[in-house]
């Protein structure tokens, strides 16, 4: 960045065509890049020619687009290890065949050689490297096809864009040099973000037919009463870069190599040193082992690839986790703790779809019941019916170094290696104590995401079959997507802190730190809103889209863009109860009690009521201080409901053991509420609710509901005694039971008070 930084502050460059000297550096620039670019990758500028492009993607593209030009189109063929950008062609192909082995390779290929297709194009594309597991494939693998060199009609495209960065690309002999080559540079550099489409001059002939021209592509364009032009003559690529040049990336480029020459020599030192860490990795996640003896790693190995060895893996891992007892752990678990630690791996399909298929088993009637029961990439439910649909993927690359390795090693080992046999043990409480509870707190968020307004003592407060009332109520649209802003992704969220103030009928909304003020009526005020309802905003809550009525205001706009720092609006939803059933959600990993009628949810993400428990808030502070860190208070759970015990009658304490904390650990009865199955609150007349199981944690725990900054307590010490299959769990989803469709009858109302007796049973019937 420096260099780059001291290349733009000391000359001037001009866009390229002009006779100005400006133009005529950048021009003469350009073109010296382009041949350094050539040379770094190994590729002889006699023999290829390099065209700049945004990405791989967009090369692949430009050689895809010119093969659906021939008249007879293409034949394809794709090896099973390719990307997604390179399956993707076959959109294109008149026939198209994933070679799933290296014998339908080499089948293919000996058809492709022998017989005698007419004037029908072949096209064969293979990836260097694997981007899912880092396996090699044989640069020489097109030899065959190349020796018998043209007047062959089948050509061949290598993705280098997985390879490049850690490799040399290295052809014995300018023979098997593939006719197109695609890499990114951003992958390799990291800066600028730039791709190339590399192309052998004697297969140059192919862009021959491509119909698209534009400023830069074309020499002379006549519009007015005739329509004729002339492309451009000259080498390739400019005949192929249309529009102005991303002149001032491939500058950087420029300084890009020179920095990355300076850091580590050579591509050849990042090999060796990329290799040496990632056999020590792939020996160390190996021997990973739970105290009973089972493996803990299940690593994604190609079958002729070794660690360690350049030629057949490059230092990348694709992998799964298991618990002791031999299941699966989510990824998705993996990935918030990976967050938190600081650690930066992906998860998921990792744009691979043959490589996941054949590591995971995957059968293609599996991956399409994956898709329609939900499943998409990045989703919260990775494990479906007992498989993982994705894995981890952790990559080495130069600037890694031994540390990294430890680090990754000890992270895997402090949450993923079981160290003692089980001892965790849910849900056995005794369920003598369960009389003395009472409702400690009642907070309601009126605007989702945002701070929560504790319900005063002693105030009645409805709740009904969605929840309580005025909780989310309202929420943030991001502009951008239409997505319902989460605290999550927008930490500041937690500075805003609406009131609601009955008296003065609206909602007060404050920021912390800032004497501003918004107020909005709770009524739904239609001067408010956009008159015409097609303007309704499709809120996307987790996936899920509900309806909500934006508000017009620019001074509200406004308000929440400042607080929150991204473009947003501010809107409300429909009434709970007398909306469209399509403003109810659902979700089936709620669903526990088979028969039972399922309540409506609204806008809470995942459940109506969240319900934590004073006693198993206090257990986890005893763990979290035991091991030095800062008790968390009862507002990072997000809950509605804090249920606490109350002490026994003095008579029954023994007074010797009060000074000890044992005794006070011993009196309540953390975790009870993993057993409880439905509640009374307010004594035999009041309202009757249902678990519904309980609540799956991120990493939004961590957000400091004061001051907005990220920690790693509690999230951390719950992955470590709180994981249920694979889930961190805290707290129970719970929705107020209602009477058989009592439609807008007075049963499914209610009210609940702070103080309140709370009753519950572990039985599925009262
Ligand atoms: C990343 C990658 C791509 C896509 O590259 P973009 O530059 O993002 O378009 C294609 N193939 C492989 C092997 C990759 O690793």
């Amino acid at each position: 960045m420096d260099r780059f930084h001291a290349t733009m502050t000391s000359h001037l460059y001009g866009n390229p065509h002009s006779a100005s000297p400006s133009s005529l550096r950048a021009t003469e620039e350009i073109e010296s890049v382009r041949l350094q670019a050539l040379k770094y990758f190994g590729f002889d500028p006699e023999t290829v020619d390099l065209v700049f492009t945004a990405n791989t993607t967009a090369a692949i593209k430009l050689v895809a687009e010119a093969f659906r030009e021939h008249a007879d189109g293409f034949r394809f063929g794709y090896h099973v290890d390719s990307h997604t950008s390179i399956v993707g062609l076959r959109a294109l192909a008149n026939t198209s065949t994933c070679l799933e082995s290296d014998v339908a390779v080499e089948q293919w290929l000996d058809a492709e050689i022998s017989e005698d297709r007419s004037d029908q194009l072949g096209l064969f594309a293979y990836p260097a490297q694997s981007n899912m597991n880092g396996s090699r494939l044989p640069l020489g693998r097109t030899s065959r096809l190349n020796s018998n060199r043209r007047p062959a009609r089948t050509y061949t495209l290598l993705d280098a864009a997985s390879f490049a960065p850690t490799s040399q690309l290295r052809f014995e002999d300018s023979v098997v040099v593939p006719d197109f080559t695609v890499l990114s540079f951003s992958k390799v550099f990291g800066f600028p973000d730039l791709g190339a489409l590399i192309v052998r001059k004697d297969a140059a002939h192919i862009f021959d037919r491509r119909k698209y021209f534009g400023g830069g592509t074309v020499d002379m364009v006549v519009c007015v009463k005739e329509q004729w032009q002339a492309r451009k003559s000259g080498p390739l690529h400019s005949r192929l870069e249309d529009g102005t040049l991303p002149i001032h990336s491939i500058l950087a480029l420029k300084a890009a190599m020179q920095t990355h020459a300076e850091l580590f020599r050579s591509l050849d030192h990042i090999t060796k040193h990329t290799t040496a860490l990632a056999a020590q990795l792939h020996q160390r996640l190996s021997a990973l082992r739970h105290a009973n003896g089972q493996p803990v790693c299940t690593i994604y190995k190609d079958k002729r690839s070794t660690y360690g060895d350049i030629r057949t893996q490059g230092p990348i891992f694709a992998f799964n986790l298991r618990d002791g007892q031999d299941r699966w752990v989510s990824n998705t678990e993996v990935e918030k703790l990976a967050a938190i630690k600081n650690v930066h791996l992906r998860t998921g399909g990792l744009c691979n779809p043959g490589g996941l298929a054949t590591a995971l088993d995957l059968a293609p009637w599996e991956m399409r019941e994956n898709f329609s029961a939900g499943f998409r990439c990045g989703a919260e439910n990775d494990i479906l019916n007992g498989k993982p649909t994705g894995v981890i993927r952790v990559s080495l690359g130069a600037m890694n170094t031994r540390n990294d390795v430890d680090r990754f090693v000890a992270f895997i080992e402090e949450f993923f290696v079981e160290k003692s046999l089980p001892s965790i043990n849910f849900g056995s409480p005794s369920s003598t104590m369960t009389s003395h509870l009472y409702i400690e707190s009642l907070t309601v968020y009126p605007i989702k995401s945002c701070a929560g307004w504790q319900i005063p003592y002693g105030t009645p407060w409805d709740v009904h079959g969605e929840g309580l009332a005025w909780d989310r109520e309202w929420c943030l649209v991001k502009q951008a997507d239409g997505k319902v802003l989460s605290q999550k992704n927008y930490p500041r969220m937690a500075l805003v802190r609406p009131q609601l103030d009955f008296d003065a009928g609206v909602l007060r909304v404050t920021l912390a730190g800032s004497a501003e003020e918004l107020t909005v009526p709770l009524s739904k005020d239609p001067r408010y809103f956009a008159a015409d309802t097609s303007r309704e905003c499709l809120a996307n809550v987790c996936g899920d889209t509900i309806t909500a009525r934006q508000y017009t205001s620019p001074a509200i706009a406004d308000f929440f863009t400042r607080a929150i720092g991204v473009p947003c609006t501010f809107a409300r939803f429909p009434a709970p109860g007398r909306t469209s059933p399509s403003s109810r959600h659902s979700k089936p990993h709620l669903r526990r009690h088979a028969n039972q009628s399922r309540p409506p949810l609204l806008l809470s993400n995942e459940s109506p009521i969240l319900t934590i428990s004073r006693s198993s808030l206090n257990r986890l502070n005893e763990l979290i201080k035991a091991k030095g860190g800062k008790a968390v208070p009862a507002a990072v759970f997000r809950a509605n409901l804090v249920v606490a015990e109350r002490p026994p009658p003095l008579s029954s304490t023994p007074l010797a053991p009060r000074s000890s904390a044992a005794a006070v650990v011993v009196r309540e009865n953390p975790w009870a509420e993993d057993a409880w199955r439905g509640m009374r609150l307010g004594g035999p007349a009041g309202p009757v609710f249902d678990f519904l199981g309980g609540c799956r944690r991120c990493q939004m725990l961590c957000v400091d509901q004061e001051s907005a900054e990220k920690n790693q307590e509690p999230f951390v010490t719950l992955a470590k005694t709180r994981r249920v299959e694979g889930k961190v769990m805290f707290g129970v989803h719970t929705a107020m039971r209602q009477e058989e469709e009592s439609g807008q009858g007075s049963s499914s109302r209610a009210v609940v008070r702070v103080g309140d007796a709370v009753e519950t049973w572990q039985d599925f019937e009262e």
